[in-house]
């Protein structure tokens, strides 16, 4: 690649990295630093691309409004454990599935499609559960039209109601409320409706705006009608998309195949992918070898709201990463090789922030920094008892030691995972670390320290902690 740009034979390129001391093949990647010294050897002038020009050529497009088409509701589920989210979803997709070419067994690739009696095609996420919406959220990916929140008769509000309930306000996605388990004896639809009340959730059936449904996921009860209400609620909505432009769509599930290599569940939201289409997904690029449907059949293309498995990825992409198609390979390529250097200088960033020295550094760097976020693990209770209290006695008004955590036993991932979201050391005392967290450590930059005498373990702190002081000066 880079030999062509500059129009240069390979082998000369080649043979050039290998005097630098490098030991390539044609075909790999080498970093930006390396290239801009061979393309000067070369005698040719550098353009760095800038970041933003990379992402350009999938730079969003406004759609003109005489250009979108209604589409289709994306439907997610929500709601306590056990009260029936699974057995609604499976209840769903048994009745209403658009029956196939040939007479095509479902599959299960994360979302399927129904249609209503009146023809009205839903596409519902098959993945329930509350994780699955956020993380795909907070990777921004926001694919969800319409939550249904499941509530049990028998059970009523229980705290994931309540969950799910602020989730869907927060991604103001608008609700519609199933009643299940209606077919039990002993099932208080009321005691739904008036549980809901308490969080300004009013159901139609009190006056208010969220349409509620009682249904029964057993016997199918109430089915046609929830249906019809997520339709109509859609039919309020007017969403609508651009089908005739270059695909976009949200990834939905993905793993590596065994057969068939890394497969990725994508529901399209603006565009036709078609096969044969380049794309970058997340930080991996492809073209779509083959699409496949939520009935296991191959189709040649998919549009807006349709779920579709894509295969021809040259790496496994995460749920919540976006998917782009793309003109050329080449451009594909470099968006997710810039991409997936970006999140590496971050991982870099992120980890170099955690040792005790850096936290100096870094409060030399920012007067704001004045608390020493710290984790403490211990071989007994009074061990970490002691530490915590002498801790807490290091530092004054300008800067001071938070213990965001003290336990007693070894350091573990879960240590690891909380001291690296607040940029804090692990302190051990008469403890070690795990295998799996000293990986886990190692990978993400988190410092451990090990000690076995208090007085060692307080003036470290003492030290880190005056660091900061004279930062403050
Ligand atoms: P999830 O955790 O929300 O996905 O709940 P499941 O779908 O796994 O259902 C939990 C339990 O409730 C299972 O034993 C289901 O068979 C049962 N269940 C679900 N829906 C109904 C229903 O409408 N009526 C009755 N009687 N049982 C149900």
């Amino acid at each position: 690649e880079l030999a062509n740009r500059m129009a240069e034979r390979v082998s000369d390129v080649v043979k050039e990295l290998m005097k630098m001391g490098m030991m390539v093949t044609q075909n790999q990647t080498i970093d930006a630093d390396t290239a801009e010294l061979i393309i000067q050897e070369f005698g040719h002038n550098v353009v760095r691309v800038s970041d933003a020009d990379v992402e350009d050529v999938i730079k969003e497009v406004e759609d003109k409004e005489a250009d979108l088409l209604p589409r289709p509701p994306v439907i997610t589920i929500m709601g306590h454990v056990d009260h029936g989210k699974t057995s609604l979803l499976d209840a769903i997709r048994d009745t209403k599935v658009v029956s196939g070419e040939a007479g095509g067994i479902t599959q299960h690739i994360g979302a399927y499609q129904v249609e209503t009696n009146d023809g009205v095609t839903l596409t519902f996420l098959d993945t329930p559960g509350h994780a699955a919406f956020t993380s795909m959220r907070s990777r921004g990916a926001q694919v969800t039209d319409i939550v249904v929140l499941v509530v049990a008769a028998d059970d009523a509000v229980m705290p994931q109601t309540v969950e799910a309930i602020n989730h869907a306000k927060a991604a103001k996605v608008p609700m519609i409320v199933a009643i299940n388990k209606i077919d039990k004896p002993e099932a208080n639809p009321t005691k739904v409706r008036t549980d809901l009340l308490q969080h300004e959730v009013v159901v139609e059936a009190m006056s208010g705006e969220v349409q509620d449904v009682e249904v029964s996921a057993k016997t199918g009860q109430g089915l046609d009608d929830l249906l019809e209400a997520i339709a109509l609620q859609a039919e309020i909505l007017e969403l609508k998309a651009n089908p005739n432009r270059a695909a976009q769509g949200a990834v939905i599930e993905a793993q590596l195949d065994v057969g068939r290599g890394p497969v990725a569940t994508v529901l399209i939201q603006k565009g036709t992918l078609r096969q044969g289409d380049i794309f970058v997904v997340g930080e991996q690029y492809g073209k779509v070898r083959a699409l496949i449907n939520d009935k296991g059949e191959r189709v040649q293309e998919a549009g807006p709201s349709v779920p579709v498995e894509v295969l021809g990825l040259n790496g496994t992409p995460e749920a919540g990463d976006v998917l782009n198609v793309t003109e050329t390979e080449a451009q594909a390529r470099e968006i997710a090789e810039y991409r997936a250097q970006v999140s590496k200088d971050k991982r870099a960033a992120a980890g170099a922030a955690t040792t005790l020295e850096q936290l100096m550094a870094k409060a030399k760097e920012d007067e704001n920094v004045s608390e020493l976020p710290i984790l403490v693990k211990a071989d007994v209770q009074g061990s970490a008892e002691a530490i915590v209290q002498a801790m807490e006695k290091i530092g004054n008004e300008e800067v001071r030691v938070r213990v965001l955590h003290s336990g007693v036993g070894a350091i573990t991932e879960t240590d690891i995972g909380l001291a690296e979201a607040s940029g804090a050391p692990v302190f051990g005392f008469n403890v070690r670390a795990n295998a799996s967290a000293r990986n886990t450590a190692n990978q993400k930059g988190v410092e451990i320290r090990y000690y076995s005498v208090i007085y060692d373990l307080v003036d470290d702190v003492k030290a880190a902690a005056s660091g900061l002081l004279s930062a403050e000066i």
